[in-house]
């Protein structure tokens, strides 16, 4: 075998990219990983996940709004909330994450190189150093491609990062608008809606989907498209937009946004966020023998090989499910496979966390899949305000609800809107990954008084319900 450099190396530092970088360091291998950022984390620590998850955290906190079903709608940990309070919050966040990230990273003796990545040929990448600092070719025997994505941007949208703006420039906001429209209506765009909506600012959030989050129960959806108008959000669903575009008022700059419709909405400020795609432009593909879709995604087989076996993709850049957690669970399957190394993992069973206000989360399947499968089943559900600590937390709205096969009682999907639901979920997980069902729950004491007693009142609903 040829004498390379490194017998692993990963573009890419986000969830992905570290992973798989730790894993194969931990395996003994000499292992570099290339950023072109000069701080690692990706989207995940630097402009996605931990910023959106951390200002969602401050809103709540800082405008009371968990308090206020039970000190009334009037309550507020902070009147006149400025954009500097949220941003304090992330920041201390994202500087800790990122620390922590690095320091793990020197750990496991993994070399970062901060540089973009392209290929030269199949074992040969290009360093191009960030600062001007030069350019180098390494050659290595195995690479894992873990670029990430980009916020899609259209040709004809004239973004400017400020008054129209992706989810990628969230930080740069320099102060919160009175009005906001959101073009877009997938997580993100309902997260941000639903936080910004939480702050006070008046939203408007626009799809071309007749529907929120077709993916998810149509009854947890439905509960979310009643708190966002609670919370005066209009929602534009079934509508597309035909053109966006700043304009003058005498009040400053203002954004203009057409509906094929006809309509037109005069808003503050644009969050244009209909999808990401794959950040695969820059990496030369053709040169390793590869190539990705219109949208950036490179396909990969089920061990997260591209065609050319010993170079990898995992995490956003292969599409589905495109979150943190899946993704760094593929960057050590891929690095164990590169080595030979055992790997367990059932991937296929990820809970899907959704931090909008209210929270969702879901593992398993939907009734609309189960239905089109032809599966029978039953669904008990559990209100919140039906726990005592529901009313404890003040969340009376919350809802969880189980699926389960009608014949054999096993647990097929969970389904839960309100606090907590992202970690209440894995209990359901734990469960459907053992084939568990949900007499499991009705035998089960749990701590009294917490959400967690769902999962009884809600397998007990399910069981009365078959002796209807
Ligand atoms: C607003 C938002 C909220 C989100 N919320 C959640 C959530 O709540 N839960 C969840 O699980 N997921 C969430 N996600 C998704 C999550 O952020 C991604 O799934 C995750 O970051 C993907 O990790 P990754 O390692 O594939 O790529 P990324 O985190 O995108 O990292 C890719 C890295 O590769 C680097 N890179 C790209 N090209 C090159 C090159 N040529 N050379 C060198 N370096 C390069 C980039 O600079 C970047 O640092 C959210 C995403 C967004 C945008």
């Amino acid at each position: 075998m040829p004498d390379y450099e490194y017998d692993l190396l990963v573009i890419g530092s986000g969830p992905a990219g570290q992973r798989a970088a730790i894993q194969a360091a931990k395996l003994d291998k000499r292992v570099a990983l290339v950023e072109r950022k000069t701080v690692v984390g990706g989207v995940c620590i630097n402009t996605g996940t931990i910023p959106s998850k951390t200002l969602r955290e401050a809103v709540l906190h800082l405008s009371g709004y968990r308090e206020r079903g039970v000190y009334g709608a009037a309550y507020a940990v902070k009147q006149n909330i400025t954009i500097d309070d949220l941003l304090f919050r992330a920041d201390h966040v994202i500087r800790h994450e990122v620390d922590v990230t690095r320091h793990q990273l020197m750990r496991n003796r993994v070399e970062v190189l901060v540089a973009s990545a392209s290929f030269v040929d199949a074992h040969t990448v290009r360093l191009d150093f960030i600062d001007g600092r030069g350019v180098r070719d390494v050659t290595t025997a195995n690479a894992v491609i873990a670029t990430g994505t980009h916020a899609t941007r259209e040709g004809a949208i004239p973004i400017d990062g400020h008054h129209i703006f992706l989810s990628d420039d969230i930080l740069q906001l320099d102060r919160l608008p009175r009005t906001l429209t959101v073009v877009g209506a997938g997580v993100i765009g309902c997260e941000y809606a639903s936080i910004f909506a939480a702050l006070g600012v008046r939203v408007t959030l626009i799809d071309q989907r007749e529907r929120l989050l077709p993916f998810v129960d149509a009854e947890i959806t439905d509960a979310l498209a009643y708190h966002l108008r609670q919370n005066r959000v209009t929602l534009r669903l079934g509508e597309s937009v035909s053109q966006i575009e700043p304009i003058q008022e005498e009040r400053g700059t203002r954004v203009k946004i057409d509906l094929a419709s006809g309509k037109h909405i005069i808003t503050e400020r644009a969050l244009y966020s209909i999808g990401r795609t794959g950040a695969t432009d820059t990496l030369n593909l053709p040169a390793a023998g590869l190539e990705a879709d219109s949208r950036g995604r490179i396909a990969v087989n089920k061990h997260y090989q591209t065609k050319i076996p010993h170079i990898y993709a995992v995490g956003d850049v292969i599409g589905f499910p495109s979150l943190a957690s899946t993704s760094m669970e593929q960057g050590r399957l891929a690095a164990c496979h590169a080595f030979g190394a055992e790997a367990k993992s059932v991937p296929e069973l990820f809970p899907y966390g959704i931090y909008a206000i209210p929270e969702i989360s879901m593992v398993g399947r939907t009734e609309e899949e189960l239905t089109q499968q032809s599966i029978p089943y039953e669904v008990g559900k559990a209100q919140y305000r039906e726990i005592a600590r529901g009313q404890i937390i003040g969340d009376s709205t919350g809802l969880l609800k189980l699926i389960f096969h009608f014949e054999t009682h096993e647990l097929l999907g969970v389904h839960i809107i309100g606090e907590g639901a992202s970690e209440l979920v894995h209990i359901g997980q734990a469960v459907m990954a053992f084939g568990g069902t949900i007499d499991y729950f009705v035998n089960t004491v749990f701590n009294y008084p917490t959400l967690a007693e769902c999962y009884k009142t809600a397998a007990l609903d399910g069981v009365n319900r078959l002796r209807m």
